[in-house]
């Protein structure tokens, strides 16, 4: 497994790779990660994970100084996974160069955590695209767990590039809570709550199918989560899967949550 901290080495060290497959991630490696990493592995001859907590993409300063940091475990579990490269650059290589043109969302893109996370999506793009520059992979794996940062990056990137982007199922515990580095940031309690309320979301998905009142029965479901979990939500709605567009029945959509236990932000989708 190669280190790769400098774009030089880059350049040099996977010149002559003809099928590269790359995981981007921050860190604190979970099973996730490793669902994301083996299907790389599967679908290409060489797979680089990159590990690079992207300031600009952070709204907030204290979330992204609390975010979870584990270089020394994740780089056991590269190892493990028989991972060909690792690229672990500092914020001075990845925004050494300048971009022509601001990374700006349209206007229908600034729902869910568009619309509560201020220039997330926006440093979420534009650190895709400083990355897909410097590595050019033939493939990029990522997580339905994001899917709305995947929707958005797919849309960017191979607009731009020749590389294609794969969307990987959400991995779950088998409390079906979605794994997430930030489930570090919980205790014992938080976890179980968290996975109460990812339990509660299947089942009302279930129940949405045969009713036709989502609207009011989202409204109603918003209340009793907030009431009986006490947690703070900054939404749940039902959106298209294919162009999340708002929607008022289940079939062809998916379930999205963002919210809050304690101060940990928590987003999923079902
Ligand atoms: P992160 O390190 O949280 O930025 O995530 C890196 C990649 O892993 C993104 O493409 C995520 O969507 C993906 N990912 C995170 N959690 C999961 C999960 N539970 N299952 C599958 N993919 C995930």
């Amino acid at each position: 497994m190669k280190i790769l901290t400098k774009n030089k080495d880059i350049n040099k060290a996977l010149k002559k790779v003809s099928s590269l497959g790359f995981v981007p991630t921050m860190g604190s490696l979970h099973k996730g990660h490793k669902y994301l990493i083996n299907q790389s592995k599967k679908k290409c001859n060489k797979t680089l994970v990159s590990i690079f907590i992207n300031p600009t993409q952070f709204n907030n300063k204290k979330d992204y100084l609390s975010y979870p940091k584990n270089l020394k475990e994740d780089l056991n579990i590269l190892k493990k996974l028989k991972v060909n490269y690792v690229y672990i650059p500092n914020k001075k290589d990845v925004y050494s160069f300048k971009r022509k043109k601001a990374v700006v969302l349209k206007k229908e893109n600034k729902i869910l955590c568009a619309k509560f996370r201020k220039g997330h999506f926006e440093g979420v793009i534009d650190v895709m695209d400083r990355l897909t520059n410097i590595i050019r992979p033939n493939k990029i794996f990522m997580g339905e767990k994001d899917y709305q940062q995947l929707l958005l990056v797919k849309k960017f990137i191979e607009k731009k590039y020749k590389t294609k982007v794969v969307s990987c199922k959400t991995v779950r515990n088998k409390n079906s809570l979605a794994l997430s580095s930030r489930n570090q940031l919980l205790n014992k309690k938080d976890l179980i709550k968290a996975s109460k309320i990812a339990m509660e979301l299947f089942q009302f998905k279930k129940f949405l199918k045969n009713n036709k009142k989502t609207k009011y029965l989202l409204q109603k479901k918003t209340t009793f989560l907030k009431k009986n979990f006490g947690i703070k939500i900054d939404y749940l709605e039902i959106r298209k899967k294919n162009n999340l567009k708002s929607s008022s029945i289940i079939k062809n959509s998916k379930i999205f949550i963002a919210y809050y236990i304690n101060k940990v932000r928590l987003i999923d989708n079902f």
